[in-house]
């Protein structure tokens, strides 16, 4: 059977954040794009924001896990993992312009004012977890309401509680797959169930990519190609195109839930981290959170029958979530399967920010005698191409006309939410482009 054969001005490989921005702004400048993404467009799917359609849509249905028992969560869909994200902004860190030379302030300005990125009303940012903010501000954090992709307002349902992680089911939170809809509607080509498998290079100069579509092989042509598979996905595409040192080291923004059974309602049933606190020092970033209703006892159990026990007061949990800056370790390996193994000073870090969160919980009410730690999860897989190694601070590799745009270029753990900052990098790389 033939190769299909396609053909565009650009290339975008992947819809999350990253790819969903480059292409909607090269789109509306009138270049022609052709979008490919492996997932499919969930969003409107019935099964959508369960947790059958997680299943779906998670890569290996969630159950990813490195050898190190860390589950690594790699949503995969058109919007990419914005499809099931909290939903969560946070400026770039500043260390991204004064070590590196990437000035984002403007894109961020830009998306915040576009996206109206703001806190949720105090009324809607949930008692437990005003609670367990009341509590860290006592012990001497300084608390902030966080900063949110949610408007209440596009919502006459806004009630989803954890749930909210499954999938954004009453349409309040913005996911990226808005902007590939805005792309699609000014005219590019959006193709589903596309993996890409390696890009296309004639005379030192990239050609385009191939892969399979549905199954059936395909080659696509164009002279520019932006790669935002992800932090995962990019160097995978990069490892099997013969491109050195991709997915050689990585970082997760290593996170856990401290848990601890209250008298009173938990925040199970809040949106999920409406307030965050963070620990500069320490590296890591506190926020209120707990698991949905049927990931809790998987977790739980992964700790001891004695916790999935609790199960049945779900709605009694209080958690605080642990986002920690982890250092680069591990590495992706060509077959798909990748190693993180944890520094013994991303460990010692990790126990004094479990210690503080057991404090914390403690101060808002919880049964010390039920407070446990969650296991460890990586929901941010990212700087596996380096900006200053694998790419330029323009984000092109050294093939002319090969960019990436997503989490993989991030020079080190960004510690905090990611898309806020990949969109800001997506209307970047978009200028440029169209600058030459
Ligand atoms: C549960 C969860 C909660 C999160 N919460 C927040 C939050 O509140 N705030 C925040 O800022 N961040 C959050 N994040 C992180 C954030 O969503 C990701 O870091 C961000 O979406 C990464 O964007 P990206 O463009 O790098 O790639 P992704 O969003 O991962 O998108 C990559 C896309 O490329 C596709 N793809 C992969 N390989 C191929 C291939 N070979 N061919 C074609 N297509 C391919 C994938 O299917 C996917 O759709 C969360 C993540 C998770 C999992």
């Amino acid at each position: 059977m033939a190769n299909l054969s396609l053909e565009a001005e650009v290339i975008v490989v992947g819809t999350g954040p990253g790819g969903a921005t480059v292409a909607r702004e090269l789109t509306r400048a009138g270049r022609r794009v052709l979008l490919l993404e492996r997932g499919r467009p969930e969003r409107h799917h019935p099964l959508y924001g369960t947790h059958l359609g997680a299943l779906r849509y998670a890569e290996r249905g969630g159950l990813f896990f490195t050898p190190e028992g860390i589950q690594v969560v790699v949503p995969s869909m058109v919007g990419g993992a914005t499809g099931m994200f909290a939903g969560c902004a946070a400026p770039p860190p500043p260390w991204l312009r004064e070590k590196y030379g990437i000035d984002l302030r403007s894109e961020v300005a830009e998306t915040m004012e576009e996206l109206g990125i703001a806190p949720l009303p105090p009324e809607q940012r949930g008692a437990a977890s005003t609670r367990l903010a009341e509590a860290a501000r006592a012990l001497g954090y300084a608390v902030y309401p966080q900063p949110k992709f949610i408007r209440p307002e596009r919502s006459a349902r806004f009630h989803c509680g954890a749930h909210c992680l499954l999938g954004c089911r009453c349409g309040a939170k913005w996911s990226a797959a808005e902007f590939v809809e805005e792309a699609v509607r000014a005219g590019a080509r959006l193709l589903t169930r596309a993996r890409v498998e390696r890009v296309l290079m004639e005379d030192g100069h990239t050609a385009g990519v191939a892969g399979r579509l549905a199954g059936r092989p395909f080659i696509a042509r164009a002279e520019r190609v932006v790669l935002a598979a992800g932090g995962l996905g990019t160097p995978r595409i990069l490892q099997a195109s013969g491109l050195r040192g991709a997915g050689e080291r990585m970082a997760m923004d290593l996170t856990l839930i401290v848990y601890g059974l209250t008298r009173e309602a938990g925040n199970a049933q809040d949106p999920p981290m409406t307030w965050s606190w963070d620990d500069p020092e320490l590296g890591v970033m506190f926020s209120t959170l707990v698991d949905p209703w049927l990931l809790y006892p998987v977790m739980a159990g992964m700790r001891s029958l004695r916790h999935v026990l609790t199960w049945p007061r779900w709605k009694h949990l209080l958690g605080v979530m642990i986002k920690l800056k982890d250092n680069l370790s591990g590495r992706l390996l060509p077959d798909g399967s990748l190693s993180k193994p944890l520094l013994p000073e991303d460990r010692d870090r990790l126990r004094e920010a479990e210690r503080a969160a057991r404090r914390i919980l403690i101060e808002a009410g919880a049964d010390p005698d039920s407070i446990f730690s969650s296991p460890l999860r990586g929901t941010h897989p990212s700087a596996t191409v380096r900006i200053g190694e694998l790419v330029d601070t323009n984000l092109q590799t050294e093939i002319p006309g090969l960019y990436v745009c997503d989490a993989s270029v991030f020079p080190e753990a960004l510690g905090r939410p990611t898309v806020l900052t990949i969109i800001a990098l997506g209307k970047r790389l978009a200028r440029q482009v169209l600058r030459t």
